[in-house]
């Protein structure tokens, strides 16, 4: 039950529009000076070493963060969104040198300001205790961030915390789907949050994989939205498939599985900038994770029915 691990996965293709999305959205929401709850329901680790075994025998990191990383090297063009994260990568690798990955709480923890809060939960024993280091350190380096760590489940969690007492709140839900069970329990998690609180800024990572519950979740959130009487916002990056027939062969006789090409953020209640911002982000970033033919993105959007 509890063999995934976030640091293999670190600064893939996935964590780059994941991470991509959450700061574009926590950068508008935080124009407004009143205090924001930020819940990250599956945190992981909170920050990753790029330079250690897992990333390096994955090789998903420099794929994805290692070459946006390369591509943004004097470039004049890199868009705004893109800048922003690549920044607050930067800001956790101080000597310029791409060795560590900043996972979700470490962004949000970044650009916490005195009035927000952050809630995490993780329930994975190594990766929750890892996460309980960091957020030590965290809550030194910046005194004035007010984190707290669950270790716990985060979907049963984010209903205690429904609504926020400031009426604003970020809430990104990214499980890992290692159960099937998850995507009925994202749904019915994402469900309750509106039916508690309609106006939070939801946003649900999910995967582009070959079942049946991975297409229907994105379709069930926006039934959702659209029953609640929300706005919603759906962007899908696809890097491609690299044509290596060596590696075709292998994973049709089992040996080696062909790795996640795509992956979407179904986004509830978007501030208003996303879409643009996201349109002028993913084809850039494409260009730069671009693994071969099915080489893909999309952002689209929808409104609650008129009365
Ligand atoms: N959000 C992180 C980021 O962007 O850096 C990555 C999270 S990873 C995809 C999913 C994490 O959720 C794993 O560390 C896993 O142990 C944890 N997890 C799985 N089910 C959980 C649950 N019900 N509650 C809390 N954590 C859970």
């Amino acid at each position: 039950m509890f063999s995934y691990r976030h640091a293999f996965h670190a600064g893939n293709h996935a964590d780059v529009l994941k991470h991509l999305a959450l700061l574009a959205a926590l950068q508008h929401l935080q124009h407004k000076d009143t205090g924001l709850w930020l819940v990250d329901t599956h945190a992981g680790a909170g920050q990753y070493r790029l330079d250690h075994d897992a990333a390096q025998t994955s090789g998903e990191a420099a794929a994805g963060i290692g070459a946006l990383w390369r591509h943004a090297q004097g470039q004049a063009d890199t868009p705004p969104p893109v800048r922003a994260y690549l920044e607050a990568v930067a800001a956790c690798n101080p000597d310029g040198a791409l060795r560590h990955y900043p996972g979700s709480p470490a962004l949000l923890a970044q650009r916490l300001r005195p009035q927000d809060r952050l809630a995490l939960f993780e329930w994975h024993p190594t990766d929750g205790r890892l996460l309980d280091r960091q957020v030590r350190a965290w809550s030194e380096q910046w005194p004035h961030a007010r984190i707290t760590l669950r270790r716990d489940d985060g979907l049963r969690g984010l209903r205690a915390l429904l609504p926020p007492p400031t009426r604003r709140a970020l809430v990104l839900i990214d499980p890992s789907y290692e159960l099937k069970t998850d995507y009925a329990a994202v749904v019915a998690t994402v469900g309750e949050a509106l039916h508690r609180f309609a106006q939070g800024c939801y946003l649900v990572w999910y995967p582009l994989i070959g079942r049946e519950q991975a297409h229907a979740l994105p379709k069930r959130l926006r039934a959702l939205a659209q029953h609640h009487g929300r706005t919603w916002l759906q962007a899908e990056l696809n890097v491609g498939t690299r044509p290596d027939p060596q590696r075709k062969a292998a994973a049709a006789r089992g040996r080696v599985t062909t790795g996640l090409r795509a992956s979407g953020m179904l986004i509830i209640n978007p501030p208003y900038t996303l879409a643009e911002r996201l349109r002028t982000a993913l084809p850039w970033v494409l260009n730069a994770l671009r693994q071969g033919p099915g080489a893909a993105w999309r952002v689209d959007g929808g409104e609650p029915p008129r009365a």
